[in-house]
């Protein structure tokens, strides 16, 4: 027997989570069971944790957590032996299938990527989808031709996972970062990670009066959407990319093609989910040369399973700062 937050549907087409006690032959099917020793809360956790599942979950009894980090126990598949330490991201895992709020997860094995070196477990989950993410969009961006004499690189929803672990990444690689937003008292916060500048999101998130706007950002890594991806668009320089990674402002794009005509401007898609193999390796590396540590520390906060439900309805409310990391024994 082992300990998991488990939802469970109410007569009312409601679900409610509680920690229980559930045997190893519920887990799901797969070919490796993972102790898992730390998960995290992402903003998706925080739709899966929600009455409602946010539309991701479609079974109950489910256990969510759309990332963890731990141990092999056993394994059918010749590539993980017990032992080894492994990192979960994406391929639906929390929404669809169990995920890593309980000691043990079990999953396929083609799903996992062994722990980067360099990374703790914990350490793998401060770092979660969220900080994951982040390290694809700042890839995307390179890959795209951005540089650090190019000029400053905007991060909105700088305070939250992606955009802290954006902000630490882009400010050790040696970029100028401005992080946007919403909360002025996280700009002491945003500095210590490296950002030089902090824009107030009521800057930016105004629906588009003029489709283009003086040249401003060299690259844009953006966890908002909705009206201010819209706007940022037209601040961004010639032939410059942005990520497009989250939609906490909303999922609608309000904007013209003219940036896209007159200067070049790309808007790249950021995806973790289904990101192939051989790059989440590649992310994870990245994420240990170019993440400091220290930074790292500094952004999280740590919580237990019996904190789960009410991190789920602050992150959803854009209330977390930062990252969290589950210490799920
Ligand atoms: P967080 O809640 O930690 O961060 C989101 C931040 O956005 C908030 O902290 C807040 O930052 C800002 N924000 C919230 N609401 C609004 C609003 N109404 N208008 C403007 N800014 C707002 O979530 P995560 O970092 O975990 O995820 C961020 C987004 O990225 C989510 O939409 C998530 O679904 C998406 N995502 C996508 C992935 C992918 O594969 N494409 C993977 C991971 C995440 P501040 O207070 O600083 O303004």
């Amino acid at each position: 027997m082992f300990k998991a937050l488990v939802m469970e549907q109410n007569e009312d087409g409601l679900a409610s989570a509680e920690i229980k006690e559930i045997s190893e032959d519920q887990l799901p099917e797969g070919n490796v069971t993972v102790a898992v020793e730390y998960s995290t809360v992402n903003y998706k956790d925080g739709l899966c944790l929600s009455k409602k599942g946010g539309g991701l979950v479609r079974n109950y009894p489910h256990v969510p957590g759309i990332d963890f980090a731990g141990t092999v126990e056993t394994s059918d598949d010749d590539r993980y032996k017990p032992g080894d330490k492994v990192v979960l991201t994406g391929w639906r895992v929390g929404e669809m299938h169990w995920g890593g709020y309980g000691q043990k997860a079990r999953v396929k094995g083609d799903w996992l990527v062994p722990l980067p070196e360099g990374l703790s477990t914990k350490q793998a989950m401060a770092v979660g989808t969220a900080g994951f993410t982040a390290m694809l969009a700042v890839m995307a961006l390179e890959d795209h031709g951005l540089k650090p004499d190019q000029g400053p690189v905007l991060v909105t929803g700088a305070a939250g996972g992606v955009g802290s672990v954006a902000t630490a990444i882009l400010a050790n690689l040696g970029y100028e970062v401005a992080g946007v937003t919403g909360r002025p008292d996280t700009g002491d916060y945003l500095k210590s990670l490296g950002a030089t500048q902090v824009v107030a999101r009521e800057e930016l998130n105004e629906t588009v009066k003029r489709p283009l706007e003086a040249e401003t950002w060299a690259g844009c890594v953006d966890a908002v959407g909705g009206d201010m991806l819209a706007r940022v668009l037209g601040q961004m320089k010639y032939g410059a990319s942005v990520g497009a990674v989250g939609l906490a402002g909303g999922a609608g794009l309000p904007a013209t093609v003219i940036p896209f005509l007159l200067r070049g401007v790309n808007l790249l898609g950021i995806d973790s989910v289904m990101q192939p193999y051989d790059n989440r390796v590649r992310a994870w590396k990245r994420i240990a040369n170019d993440l400091p540590m220290d930074k790292l520390e500094a952004m999280v906060q740590p919580a237990t399973l019996s904190d789960l439900p009410s991190l789920g309805a602050d992150i959803l409310k854009g209330q977390v700062k930062g990252r969290v990391v589950v210490d799920v024994n």
